[in-house]
């Protein structure tokens, strides 16, 4: 089967206007000069004198052309042949327009069972996620108060910590969930505050908050004169999270860098589908900072690579381990930084070996008043 597509082109306005019209080959080349549509060429390449083009249209629309010719040339249609073909495409039309109807809800539904598919494995992934500090907190609880009598206060005090740290997981599961939640539909506009920012001074505060919770070592190569305009708690929020994730899926002596450096957006090798081919068509190179959060972890299976931006997706091997996670840091950092004109993807993975996640901001030159220079400067107070 050949598909001759025809919405908007010369064929449709053409037929638009009449009920039916003949093509001979002369209207043919015209066709071809004047548009050069696949369609067209075709129908040249055919060498057919004459066809008879009828519109097959659902009541306004037109959603074919029924193009007839026969072996004898030049055979021009009786106007009752022309009728019954009329009425011939008016019974097309509607069998056209219900089976596009049917891919759709076909497609709509294939969409909905994979979202639903999802949610399935995400309230399993909550459960547990939910499970886990909650029974650490009823034991560590049950514990106190079993012993009360005769436990040291070094026991009290590792207890509460563990119970501590149990409800933090909790409070960071309950903050995504809300966050992604919150965030809504991708056409969704956020509402950040954007302003200039030390990307040196959100790593090191990202880095500094995380260390006490990871066994790694975070190196910060990061310049202090490279500024980004953006809202920073965000920032911090993503880079936390890469770092978090870095670390999360890392074995315990494994090195995890955060490096960034000042290049413009031609430069960047982004996946296909990453790239603002709106802003590289303005002409002008945009100047960014790409930020680099590399490890040397387990890395993530090729099948999985792409989907674990989106809502809920954990890489198959994560599901079946006991690293903590809800699937909802990475979709929530894409949104933060595509919501400050910015993009966020997967580097570089290979399994057992590590992954490099990296992201660009728009650069700025540093704020006149601070220089860039002072490391203990804390250009980000303003949205802290
Ligand atoms: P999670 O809460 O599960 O960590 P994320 O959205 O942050 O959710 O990440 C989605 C999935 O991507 C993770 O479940 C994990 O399988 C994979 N992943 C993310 N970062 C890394 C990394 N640095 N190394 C290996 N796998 C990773």
């Amino acid at each position: 089967m050949i598909r001759l597509p025809f919405k908007g082109s010369i064929l449709e306005r053409e037929i638009e206007a009449e009920s039916f019209f003949y093509l001979d080959a002369d209207k043919v080349e015209e066709i071809v000069q004047i548009s050069g549509e696949g369609g067209a060429i075709f129908l040249r390449e055919t060498h057919i004198e004459k066809m008879l083009m009828l519109p097959v249209r659902y009541q306004t629309e037109i959603v074919g052309i029924l193009a007839l010719h026969t072996p004898r040339l030049n055979r021009v249609f009786r106007p009752e042949e022309v009728g019954a073909l009329l009425a011939i495409t008016a019974q097309a039309a509607s069998a056209i327009r219900n089976a596009q109807l049917f891919e759709k809800i076909q497609e709509a539904y294939a969409e909905l069972q994979r979202m639903d598919k999802l949610k399935d494995e995400f309230i399993v992934t909550a459960s547990h996620e939910l499970r886990t500090p909650l029974s650490a907190i009823s034991g560590y609880a049950s514990l106190l108060r079993r012993q009360s009598a005769r436990i040291t206060p070094q026991q009290i005090l590792r207890y509460a910590s563990k119970i501590a740290g149990s409800a933090q997981q909790l409070t960071d599961l309950v903050a995504n969930m809300t966050e992604a939640a919150k965030m809504g539909a991708l056409e969704k506009k956020l509402d950040l505050q954007p302003g200039p920012v030390q990307v040196l001074a959100a790593a090191e505060m990202a880095s500094t908050m995380l260390s006490v919770n990871i066994e790694q070592q975070i190196i910060v190569q990061v310049a202090p004169d490279l500024w980004v305009n953006c809202d920073a708690l965000p920032l911090r929020q993503v880079i936390t999270n890469l770092l978090d994730n870095a670390a999360k899926y890392s074995p315990p002596d494994g090195h995890i860098t955060i490096a960034a450096h000042a290049t413009t957006l031609s430069q960047l090798q982004l996946p296909e589908d990453q790239i603002d081919y709106e802003r590289l068509a303005d002409g002008e190179d945009l100047a960014v900072i790409q930020v680099r959060v590399i490890d040397e972890g387990e890395g993530i299976p090729a099948e999985d690579q792409q989907r674990i931006f989106e809502k809920f997706v954990r890489a198959t091997r994560s599901l079946t381990t006991p690293v903590r996670g809800s699937g909802l840091g990475l979709y929530i950092c894409r949104r933060y930084i595509e919501a400050m004109n910015g993009r966020l993807w997967l580097e570089q993975s290979v399994p057992q070996r590590g992954s490099i996640f990296s992201f660009y901001l728009p650069r700025i030159d540093a704020p006149i008043n601070t220089g860039g220079e002072d490391e203990n400067d804390e250009p980000e107070n303003k949205t802290s």
